[in-house]
């Protein structure tokens, strides 16, 4: 008698979730393994890169209109249901069944030799191999419940699913469907996962299978929902099983989730950035402003201020004000004298590498500044055009929201 035995012990106490690695063996006896498929983890597939979790891709156009309900995926419209209901109505009655699928339970699935080796090649080559008795060919299917079996041999015969038996057993049948080769089968299940069964406790488990049936947009989902959530699966009864089968694929996680961390703080620190070249952007236009239209308490430079001025809109004019002030009264004005001065040393010279008008500039030492970089050393104009350019980045980047806010 020919058999696929899928005891390994692939699932996990608490959530019947996968705990090792997956192999079939297919028996011609009862205790005689004649064969064994083992279905390795793939390390140089760049689904597994840890220093690279691109967003999974869309699934295939055709499929992505029937996935939003993945039922869909076994309704096609161009069969009609009296179609189905036969081949549903066959396999239910075992009508002239030849076939005898032997399971866990020591019961059977009656079914037909023709129908399965059309609906799946690998199931009709081990049932070509099997012995026929009294015109009966006996195959058994170990390692998964009676119920999940019959569900896999009802959708070989009509594609039809009962959605609780699917939602159940919906590992089982992603195994026997990647094992037997029947990838309608294969896309309804991973299209079950992907949009909705995945979930903190299954996602260990529904890793490994991904990854063990040749799944890699559905192995994106469960890594991108595992860095996500690292904190509450790594607690999971699936994670401790997983650490404890399959080491590897637990470093393997760990390097992904310190992979996500760190490139989470290089982001914030970016962010950071921004702010501060943001900041000396304000404060650059508020210089302009304070010299050119006076502001508050200092006037402009060649004029004196008007009582009636209205309210100042530059955010960074009141701290310019004060360090202008201060300024313009300190005693020791000389560059690496007060630190006040010396910051307004920095910023009228940073005005002045950002200045293009210096002839008409109403900003102190505009000019100086410009002849004073002739004389500049290489060293110190690539750091000042690394400034500027970043200054003007980050102008670039507020004209661009504002000239956004305004299109809305
Ligand atoms: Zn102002
Ligand atoms: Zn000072
Ligand atoms: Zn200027």
């Amino acid at each position: 008698m020919a058999s696929p035995d899928m005891r390994t012990p692939w699932l996990s106490s608490a959530v019947e979730s996968f705990g090792g690695s997956f192999k079939i063996h297919i028996k011609e006896e009862e205790e005689e393994t004649v064969e064994t498929v083992e279905f390795f983890e793939d390390p140089s597939s760049p689904a597994y890169n840890p220093h690279n979790i691109p967003n999974p891709p869309p699934a295939p156009g055709k499929i992505r209109s029937k996935a939003t309900n993945p039922r869909q995926l076994s309704n096609s419209d161009c069969v009609p249901n009296e179609a189905k209901d036969t081949w549903d109505k066959l396999f239910k009655e075992g009508y002239g069944a030849d076939v005898h699928i032997i399971t866990d339970d020591g019961s059977f699935i009656p079914a037909h030799y023709a129908l399965l080796s059309v609906a799946s090649p690998v199931l009709g080559n081990f049932l070509q191999q099997s012995k026929v008795k009294n015109g009966i060919r006996c195959i058994k299917i170990p390692g998964v419940p009676r119920d999940a079996v019959s569900a896999f041999i009802r959708f070989l015969y009509s594609a039809c699913y009962d959605e609780g038996d699917m939602k159940k057993f919906v590992l089982h049948l992603l195994v026997l469907s990647h094992a037997y080769s029947v990838p309608l089968l294969k896309r309804v299940c991973i299209s079950h996962l992907e949009q909705g069964w995945l979930n903190l406790e299954n996602v260990i488990d529904v890793l490994q299978l991904a990854r063990n049936c040749d799944a890699p947009r559905l192995t994106l989902f469960c890594i991108r929902m595992i860095v996500r959530n690292f904190k509450n699966i790594s607690s999971t009864e699936g994670w401790k099983v997983m650490r404890q089968a399959n080491p590897v694929l637990e470093q393997e996680l760990l390097e992904f989730v310190v992979e996500a961390d760190s490139r989470k703080q290089d982001r914030l620190k970016k962010i950071e950035e921004k702010k501060v070249y943001l900041q000396l952007h304000e404060a650059m236009e508020a210089l302009v402003h304070i010299c050119r239209d006076g502001c508050r308490t200092i006037g402009p430079r060649d004029k004196v201020l008007k009582a009636s001025q209205a309210a100042c809109s530059f955010p960074a004019c009141k701290g310019l004000e004060t360090l202008v002030r201060h300024f313009s009264s300190c005693k020791i004005r000389v560059p690496g004298g007060c630190v006040h001065c010396k910051r307004m040393w920095q910023l009228l010279e940073l005005h002045s590498r950002i200045c293009d008008e210096p002839d008409y500039c109403k900003v102190p030492l505009c000019r100086h500044f410009k002849v004073k970089m002739l004389q500049q050393t290489k060293k110190d104009a690539a750091k000042w055009k690394v400034l500027v350019s970043k200054v003007n980045a980050a102008k670039n980047a507020v004209s661009l929201f504002s000239s956004r806010r305004a299109d809305l």
